[in-house]
């Protein structure tokens, strides 16, 4: 009689996020194609909220879309997405004024990459004290990162309809 020994391989447990100990501060998840979600979080009202950004993996670096809310987190993001991806970040996008997205734009200046937001934005920021872009983008401009092509769509104005 043959005795069949199976071998069980143990499948570790450890979270997919480079870089995370303990009680995750930064989270990273595949979107879809070559887009990725990183989530990070702050203090609102007394809670602990999450906060979304995302970034687009290109042939010639990482487009980074927001920048992390928790002011722990910029670096640790650059760090996270070279080990998983072996790029560097290249451009950074704030979509809105508000600290979730723009909190990491004078670190990532810093750090060599070019920041940018609408002009907008950079209002709303510099007058409620928010850190601001390098970089100002008009509606018209395409960026081209790799292999992509990306053309900002700002905000335009709601023209009400009448309905008879
Ligand atoms: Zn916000």
């Amino acid at each position: 009689m043959r005795t069949i020994i199976l071998t069980i391989a143990f499948i570790s447990s450890l979270a997919p996020v480079f870089g995370q100990t303990g009680t995750a501060k930064l989270k990273i998840s595949h979107l879809t194609g070559d887009f990725y979600v990183y989530t990070t979080y702050n203090t609102y009202e007394a809670s602990q909220v999450p906060a979304n950004g995302m970034y687009l993996v290109t042939h010639n670096g990482v487009v980074l879309f927001d920048t992390p809310w928790d002011t722990t987190q910029f670096q640790p993001l650059l760090d996270s997405i070279r080990s998983k991806h072996d790029k560097t970040v290249v451009l950074c996008f704030a979509t809105h004024w508000h600290s979730d997205k723009t909190a990491g734009l004078e670190y990532y200046r810093q750090q060599g990459i070019k920041t940018y937001t609408t002009v907008l934005t950079d209002e709303l920021s510099k007058k409620n004290q928010k850190k601001r872009a390098e970089f100002l983008m008009a509606g018209d401009t395409v960026f081209t990162a790799g292999q992509y092509s990306l053309k900002p769509i700002t905000p335009g104005k709601v023209i009400p309809r009448t309905i008879s």
